[in-house]
């Protein structure tokens, strides 16, 4: 089932579709669920890989692990155009603070911050950044929620709580990590930021990489208020895809065909 948000009528908003220049597309529900590429969106990949980036709040992967899983079906996008939340978050921290720094992530992202010269601590951070730890434990809450009374800024990945990871089954998600955090300590408003959707970064730097306007590019996705109302609010057309997204793709290839 398609649904086109307002103020289009749906047969208006197959025709926004169509007159696209670019697609952003959301990963988790949309493209894929538990990172295996659902085939109709892999087959739209394809035809529209060179006017298609994926904008995801994932934070668990680096953009080497899709670029490789997108190449591994014949999907060959830049660097660029794959633009996730956990990356930017670490290198928004790596650019805007040279001090120490507790990262709550999997060592694989820990990693990508030494990479970039984050000075990783334990304990006496003057930030922390937030991403989808899964090995997220009462000593790490109790590192972060200390950093933060002690006056420390905070980075987030993404503000999603879960996402689907298929079967019916949910993922919690970095924003349930940040509800803990929340439970704990009250963080002033200035002192935290989020990176992912529904903040503007991740949108822009997709229309970046597409050197789309925004009016011209179609934000797909499956979340009604990180990728719609997010989006919107950029100028961005939006289009809400109910979870499976095959049916929707192939709805969508059918309609770009006989445009
Ligand atoms: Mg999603």
């Amino acid at each position: 089932m398609l649904h086109i948000t307002n103020p289009y009528s749906s047969h208006h908003a197959w025709s926004d579709l169509q007159t696209a220049s670019g697609f952003l597309l959301d990963w988790d529900g949309c493209c894929a669920i538990n990172n295996r590429l659902v085939p109709e969106a892999a087959d739209f990949l394809r035809q529209h890989q060179h006017r298609s980036a994926i904008v995801s709040n994932n934070s668990t992967n680096t953009v080497e692990d899709f670029l490789d899983l997108l190449s591994g079906e014949g999907i060959e996008m830049r660097e660029d155009q794959i633009v996730l939340a956990g990356m930017k978050a670490l290198q928004q921290a790596a650019e805007t603070c040279p001090g120490p720094t507790l990262v709550l992530g999997d060592p694989r992202m820990r990693a990508v911050a030494r990479s970039l010269g984050i000075d990783i601590v334990q304990k006496d951070a003057d930030l922390i950044v937030l991403l989808r730890d899964t090995r997220f434990s009462y000593r790490r809450l109790e590192r972060a929620v200390n950093a933060l009374r002690n006056g420390g800024r905070l980075i987030v990945a993404n503000p999603d709580t879960t996402h689907p990871a298929g079967q019916g089954l949910l993922m919690p998600e970095t924003g349930a990590l940040l509800a803990a955090i929340r439970a704990c300590v009250d963080i002033p408003t200035d002192a935290v930021e989020i990176i992912g959707k529904p903040s503007p970064h991740l949108f822009r730097k997709g229309c970046e990489a597409l050197g789309t306007a925004y009016e011209d590019t179609v934000m797909i996705g499956d979340n009604p208020l990180t990728d719609v109302k997010g989006a919107g609010a950029l100028g961005i057309r939006t289009c809400l895809v109910d979870s499976p997204p095959g049916e929707f793709f192939r709805r969508l290839e059918k309609a770009l065909r006989t445009a």
